[in-house]
């Protein structure tokens, strides 16, 4: 069998792929090595909320800002592991983004969610950075049973390069070839995709639709994250997005306003970015 008759064999259309991104969960901005509770516990109620009125099922994906990004600039671990300083810091930065992920599953757990932890090393081989391998079995597994899976940006085993940077977009994206959710949503610090990026440009427009017309003049234009981020930002993750959802509709939107995240699970219309390809 060929990878594309694989491609949506465990086809899941009551599944939604949540991101909560590492801007909004984490002190991203500040580049502080601490998780933003108040963002993560909000979106954990809200989560909570909109699976008692929907029955969706969810599978969870989390960016770690600093916790990731900054590690792998300290210690330069995109671009091959060479010395015993780096295996280290492979080390701490795996610690560091099961930190992010077991503090989002307590987060679920107190508001009576059963999270299960699914790492991406476990799932994901790369080679050169991209992906070669990326096994669903354990999400399936989990969402049949009643859990949400839960996966960070990692290191992952890389062919060439012994360990490379697998980010939260990277698990998106494969989740999406594979089981073609109903819907693809992902949380930021900003409303959605901008003409440029507002936090620099205080005269960036809010693209509030896009679609197969416009992506390739979106793409020219998105900016990468004005934070350290060593996975491409707004730019990668609409990249991302573009190579693989292929129909399934995506939407980019504020974490940090309250009940966003309910309305975009829900079916409401919010102002944010929303994706049809
Ligand atoms: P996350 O960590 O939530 O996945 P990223 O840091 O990767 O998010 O990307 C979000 C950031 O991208 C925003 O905080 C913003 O500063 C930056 N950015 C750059 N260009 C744009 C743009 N055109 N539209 C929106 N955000 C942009």
């Amino acid at each position: 069998m060929n990878e594309n008759n694989l491609v949506g064999a465990n086809k899941m259309d009551d599944l939604v792929v949540i991101k909560f991104g590492g801007s909004s969960i984490t002190k991203k901005a500040d580049n502080k090595f601490e998780m933003n509770y108040d963002i993560l516990n909000q979106s954990a109620q809200e989560l909570a909320r909109a699976i008692k009125t929907t029955k969706i099922k969810v599978a969870l994906v989390c960016g770690v800002g600093p916790f990731g990004h900054t590690n792998v600039k300290l210690y330069d671990l995109n671009n091959g592991i060479k010395n015993k300083e780096q295996e280290k810091g492979v080390e701490k930065t795996i610690s560091d983004c099961n930190f992010v992920a077991q503090e989002t599953a307590t987060a679920l757990e107190k508001v009576g969610l059963r999270p299960k932890l699914v790492p991406g090393y476990f799932v994901c081989k790369q080679d050169n950075r991209k992906v070669i391998s990326f096994d669903t079995e354990e999400y399936v597994k989990a969402i049949r049973g009643g859990f949400i899976p839960i996966t960070t940006g990692i290191m992952v085993k890389d062919k060439t390069l012994k360990w490379s940077v697998m980010s939260g977009d990277t698990v998106v994206a494969e989740l999406c070839k594979q089981l073609r959710p109903k819907k693809v949503i992902m949380g930021t610090d900003v409303e959605g995709i901008y003409t440029a990026d507002p936090k620099i440009d205080s005269k960036a427009k809010l693209i509030e639709s896009i679609t197969k017309e416009n992506v390739p003049k979106i793409l020219e234009m998105v900016g990468e994250s004005a934070c350290v981020d060593v996975t491409g930002g707004m730019k990668g993750k609409l990249e991302k997005l573009a190579q693989t959802l292929n129909g399934v509709p995506g939407e980019i939107f504020n974490l940090f306003t309250k009940r966003n995240l309910e309305s975009v699970l829900l079916g409401r219309d919010i102002v944010d970015t929303k994706i049809r390809l």
